[in-house]
């Protein structure tokens, strides 16, 4: 499922918008536009709920999708990474 999110540069504290697949991954890799620095997302931290995606062809798929703050906050990569 894609999902436009805007995250918050660790290093230049500046915003940016990406669209991104959100799975079961606890820790999203994105790239700063404005300084070029790679920034660690992790959303373990944030709680789940469940939403019910029901298709044309009346199947039910529920999927769990994070509930994230309107901005994200991430961190220098380095440590604990999981990818
Ligand atoms: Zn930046």
């Amino acid at each position: 499922m894609q999902k436009q999110t805007t995250f918050k540069c660790w290093n230049c504290i500046r915003t940016f918008k990406y669209s991104l697949e959100i799975t079961d991954q606890q820790t999203l890799v994105v790239k700063c536009p404005h300084c070029q620095s790679q920034a660690v997302a992790d959303l373990s931290a944030y709680p789940r709920k469940k939403v019910v995606l029901r298709s044309a062809s009346d199947t039910e798929q529920v999927i769990e999708e994070y509930q994230l703050p309107e901005i994200l906050p991430t961190q220098k990569s380095g440590q604990n990474q999981q990818i």
